[in-house]
C-alpha cells in the first residue's frame, strides 16, 4: 500500500516541454515581426497541453493575447492569473454579458443580441467594452455575412458602452499552399475593412497558423496561432524553406512503460478478435495503455511505438487499457522500460502527424486526445 507521502502516478504520461513551447512562441513572434501581435489559441485545453499551464508559460515570455472558445474558459484563465487580453471566440448567452465587463474579457460578436446585451452590461457598470466583429468572408462557419456588416457596425457605433475594437475573419484552407480560396477570402476581408468608417481604430486579424507561416501578406495587425505554437505544421509537413524562419519544435510527448514481455511461437493470435497471427517466433511487449488513454482502436495493427530507440509495430487490437507491440529483434527489453507513443527516443521520432496519418485524422485531434485523457507533467522549472 502506498504510504501517505508517496505520490502514485499513472505509467502513461503526457509530457509538455515548456522550453519548446516558449521557443515556438518566440519563433512565431519573430517571424511576424514587431507591430504584429500574436494571439495564442489556447482553446481545447490548449490543444491538450493544459490551458492554464500553457497560457502561464506563454505569458511568461511576453504573450499578451489569448483565444478561447467559451466564456467559461476565459474566466478560468483570469482565475489562473492571466492578465492579458482574452478573446472569447464562440459567443455567449445574453445573461452572461456582465461577465465580460466583470473579468475584462474581449467578446467576439456576430449577433444583434450580443451587442445589445454587452451595451446594457457595460452601461450598468459605467464601463466601456471593446468588441471584435467576426465576419464570415467565405469560411462558411461562424460570423456575420459581409453584406450585413455595415449596418451592424452602425448599430455598434450607436449603442452606448461598446465600441468596435477589431474585426476578424477565418480561412478554411490556409494550410494548403495552393488553395485559391485563401487570397479570395483575404481580398474580401480587406475590401470590407476598407469600407469601414474612417474613424475605425481597431485591429484586423485573419491568419491562423497556415497563413502565419505561408502568407506573410495576411498577418494584418495580429495572427492567431494554434497548432504552430504546439510545434506542428498545419499542412503536416516538417517545415520547408517557406517556414524556415520558424523552426517549430514538438511540445507534447507521450510515454508509457512495458508491463510484460513474452515470447510466442508462430501461429499465435494476439488480442481480441485475433486480428493478428504471428508468422514467426515473436517477442511481444505488453503496454498498459489503450483507447481509454486516447490511444484509439483505429491504431490497431497500424501504429508503431519506440522502445530502446527502435520502432515496434502494434500487433492486434488495441484494448481499453492494453496493447501489444512486436519487439522481435530489439534486444534486452525489460518490464518497466520506457515506450514512446509520441515523441523522440534515441535517433527515432514519432510525430503527431505520423499518428494522425495512421488514424486518418490531423495532428490537432491527436494532441487533444492524448492530452485530455492522460495526466500531464511539465518538464520545465518555470511552472
Ligand atoms: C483554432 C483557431 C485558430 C488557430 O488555428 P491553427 O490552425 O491551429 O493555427 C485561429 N482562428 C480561429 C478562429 C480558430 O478557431
Amino acid at each position: 500500500m502506498a504510504t501517505e507521502h508517496s505520490r502514485v502516478i499513472s505509467r502513461n504520461q503526457v509530457r509538455i516541454d515548456c522550453r519548446a513551447l516558449r521557443h515556438n512562441f518566440r519563433c512565431i513572434a519573430e517571424s511576424v515581426g514587431n507591430g504584429v501581435e500574436v494571439m495564442a489559441m489556447v482553446k481545447g485545453d490548449a490543444y491538450g497541453h493544459g490551458m492554464a499551464e500553457t497560457a502561464t508559460v506563454l505569458a511568461g515570455c511576453g504573450c499578451r493575447n489569448f483565444g478561447v472558445a467559451e466564456l467559461v474558459e476565459a474566466v478560468a484563465l483570469r482565475r489562473a492569473g492571466i492578465d492579458g487580453r482574452i478573446f472569447v471566440l464562440l459567443g455567449f448567452l445574453p445573461d452572461e454579458a456582465d461577465q465580460f465587463v466583470h473579468h475584462d474579457l474581449t467578446p467576439v460578436v456576430f449577433l444583434d443580441q450580443d451587442i445589445r446585451a454587452l451595451s446594457r452590461a457595460a452601461e450598468d457598470c459605467g464601463r466601456e467594452i471593446g468588441v471584435h466583429l467576426k465576419v464570415d468572408c467565405g469560411m462558411g462557419r461562424l460570423g456575420l455575412l459581409p453584406v450585413d456588416v455595415p449596418s451592424f457596425v452602425q448599430r455598434i457605433d450607436e449603442l452606448p458602452g461598446i465600441h468596435l475594437a477589431g474585426i476578424m475573419a477565418h480561412l478554411p484552407e490556409a494550410d494548403q499552399r495552393q488553395a485559391t480560396s485563401t487570397p479570395l477570402i483575404f481580398s474580401r476581408f480587406q475590401e470590407l475593412v476598407a469600407r469601414l468608417d474612417s474613424d475605425f481604430r481597431g485591429i484586423r486579424h485573419i491568419a491562423n497558423s497556415g497563413a502565419t507561416l505561408y502568407c506573410p501578406e495576411m498577418h494584418c495587425d495580429m495572427v492567431r496561432a494554434g497548432i504552430s505554437l504546439y510545434g506542428c505544421y498545419p499542412d503536416g509537413g516538417k517545415g520547408d524553406e517557406v517556414a524556415a524562419s520558424a523552426r517549430l519544435q514538438p511540445v507534447m510527448s507521450f510515454a508509457t512503460r512495458v508491463a510484460q514481455v513474452k515470447d510466442l511461437p508462430a501461429g499465435s493470435g494476439i488480442s481480441y478478435g485475433h486480428t493478428y497471427i504471428t508468422t514467426r517466433p515473436t517477442r511481444i511487449a505488453v503496454l498498459p495503455l489503450g483507447y481509454e488513454d486516447g490511444y484509439l482502436r483505429d491504431l490497431s495493427n497500424r501504429a508503431e511505438v519506440l522502445i530502446h530507440g527502435r520502432r515496434a509495430p502494434v500487433r492486434g487490437r488495441i484494448c481499453m487499457n492494453l496493447c501489444m507491440v512486436d519487439i522481435t529483434g530489439i534486444d534486452g527489453v525489460e518490464v518497466g522500460d520506457e515506450a514512446i507513443l509520441l515523441g523522440r527516443q534515441g535517433d527515432e521520432e514519432i510525430t503527431a502527424d505520423e499518428i494522425a496519418g495512421w488514424m486518418g485524422t490531423i495532428s490537432y485531434e491527436v494532441l487533444c486526445l492524448f492530452g485530455k485523457n492522460n495526466s500531464r507533467i511539465y518538464t520545465d522549472e518555470t511552472l
